[in-house]
């Protein structure tokens, strides 16, 4: 059946962006719908990311960059608390290795003081070491702050989206925005799943914002896409800096960082690679040796042969170099969330909520809604838990009993409530309780995790993808097996 919603407000892309606007907009009363080309939210550039929450000195000053980092890094403790989003403050390193970068850490320190970074200082060599005694022994100086963090991008932008819904909002998903035509008073946009009417929309579509632009004949940005690749690391390469690591920048990027991750893991990376196609997320031999040779002289004790899974992100960056939050210049109740780049992730919810007043000062009534409820229910991390807590569980519900994801202790119950709460596929399942993300890459637990999502979504096995579209990873007369009989 062909899907036809008419609502007061629809937000084209599923990243953290539009995520995050939806979500703001589900405190007013109001109808809004979530546009996203891919089966699920969070499948753009926000899940390949270094997942760090800025602090905001890297910006130059006066630039919306700089802005919606440190407001969006001030908004993260209290929004990952009420959505049950793990989220730590782990403080982050910018790090000198000769004279020559002791001035332009000086300089950056100047930077985020004009930023209003909090507790943003300098630290001698000896001050650096011993907090992060495995920082490099050619350590001159450290700037330090505090405020930075680290996150799970698409956790946060699943539960956005699901506290989304709960408060109201709508979600389509498989429907790529193929064209938008403003008709006088709605925009008739027409999906690869259906037809949306909408009196005002968002243009969140990261590396397609340009594309989604020239749907109604405006050209004013293009965007213009850099790849970065990421090396994760397993788990027993060990806690070797608990802050996030990076060196002076480069006038493209801000290098290559050590980042102990929000799950426990280290991340090295990323490149920044101007790059002609906006879905290339190959690897390369040649950005792995970049970074881990760019890796040796800033941490001591980084070992290659502990990746796990190498990935590629890529930037939204723009032609005008600054992040795009603004009304279209051929239509004002279009509004353009667009380019992007880092730290975007810091910022989207700070970005969120001015995407929303530019909606109101185009017209948007927004009346609060008494109903809204800021809170998700809470998740159950298993592997947290003490001993006595988990045979709690095990005594209220055996599914707590089975483990289906060896590497990372992920039970059956914890992958079926991701499945309640939206999951629709094994990616899904993996970016939300990290069933398949630890060593062996979902090759023991795979299967198991097929079949849950078989029975919870009440599909054949063989209908089961990895994420969407055609990617089955069962042949069409593979024979079904009970789990009960795999898992004991
Ligand atoms: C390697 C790398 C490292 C980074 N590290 C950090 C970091 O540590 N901290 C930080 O703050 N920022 C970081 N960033 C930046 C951050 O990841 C981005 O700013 C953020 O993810 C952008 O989110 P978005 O919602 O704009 O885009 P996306 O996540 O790409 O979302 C856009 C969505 O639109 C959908 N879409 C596109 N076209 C259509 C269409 N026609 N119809 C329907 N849907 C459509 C896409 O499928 C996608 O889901 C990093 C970026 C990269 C590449």
């Amino acid at each position: 059946m062909e899907n036809n919603y008419v609502v007061d407000v629809a937000v084209i892309g599923g990243g953290i962006m539009g995520t995050a606007v939806i979500r703001e907009l589900s405190r007013y009363k109001l109808s809004s719908l979530l546009i996203e080309k891919e089966a699920e939210v969070g499948w753009g550039t926000t899940k390949a990311n270094s997942g760090i929450v800025h602090a905001g000195f890297h910006d130059q000053p006066g630039s919306k960059k700089a802005k919606y980092c440190v407001a969006g890094n001030g908004l993260y403790p209290q929004l990952c608390a009420e959505l049950d989003v793990n989220f730590r403050q782990n403080g982050i390193f910018m790090v000198a290795r000769d004279e020559e970068e002791v001035a332009i850490l000086e300089e950056y320190l100047r930077r985020g003081e004009e930023n209003n970074v909090p507790g943003v200082r300098l630290l001698s060599r000896e001050e650096a070491l011993a907090l992060e005694p495995n920082l490099s022994p050619d350590t001159k100086a450290a700037l330090e702050a505090p405020s930075g963090g680290v996150v799970a991008p698409f956790e946060l932008a699943a539960a956005l989206m699901e506290n989304a819904l709960d408060n109201g909002a709508q979600l389509l998903t498989e429907a790529a925005v193929q064209d938008i035509h403003w008709d006088g008073s709605k925009f008739q946009i027409s999906t690869t799943s259906g037809t949306v009417q909408a009196h005002y929309v968002v243009n969140a579509a990261g590396l397609f914002a340009d594309k989604i632009a020239q749907m109604v004949d405006d050209t004013s940005f293009v965007i213009a896409p850099r790849k970065g690749e990421e090396y994760l690391m397993d788990k027993t390469a060990g806690s070797v800096v608990s802050r996030t690591i990076f060196p002076v920048p480069n006038k493209l990027t801000k290098g290559i960082l050590v980042i102990p991750t929000v799950d426990g893991n280290l991340m090295i990376g990323p490149t920044g690679d101007n790059i002609e196609e906006r879905d290339d997320l190959a690897t390369t031999m040649d950005g792995f040796q970049r970074i881990f040779s760019g890796v040796k002289s800033l941490v001591d004790g980084i070992d290659p042969s502990k990746v796990i899974a190498p990935f590629a992100g890529v930037r939204a960056a723009s032609d005008r170099g600054d992040f795009i939050l603004e009304p279209s210049p051929v239509n004002n109740k279009l509004v353009h969330v667009a380019g992007m780049e880092s730290p975007g992730l810091t910022a989207a919810p700070a970005i969120a909520l001015d995407a929303v007043k530019l909606l109101e000062e185009a017209g948007l009534e927004l009346a609060p809604k008494e109903s809204f409820q800021s809170k998700r229910k809470p998740l159950v991390r298993f592997h947290m838990l003490s001993r006595e807590e988990q045979a709690e569980l095990v005594a209220k519900d055996p599914r707590f009993g089975r483990i289906i994801c060896r590497c990372e202790t992920v039970t059956e119950a914890e992958i079926v409530d991701a499945i309640h709460r939206g999951a629709r596929t094994l990616d899904g399942i993996k970016f939300r309780v990290r069933a398949g993300a630890g060593r062996c890459q979902g090759g023991f637990c795979m299967p198991l995790v097929i079949q849950i999502l078989a029975r919870e979504l009440d599909i054949p096995v063989q209908s089961v993808t990895k994420r969407g579209g055609k990617t089955y990873q069962i042949k069409a007369k593979a024979k079904d097996y009970l789990l009960e009989e795999v898992v004991q």
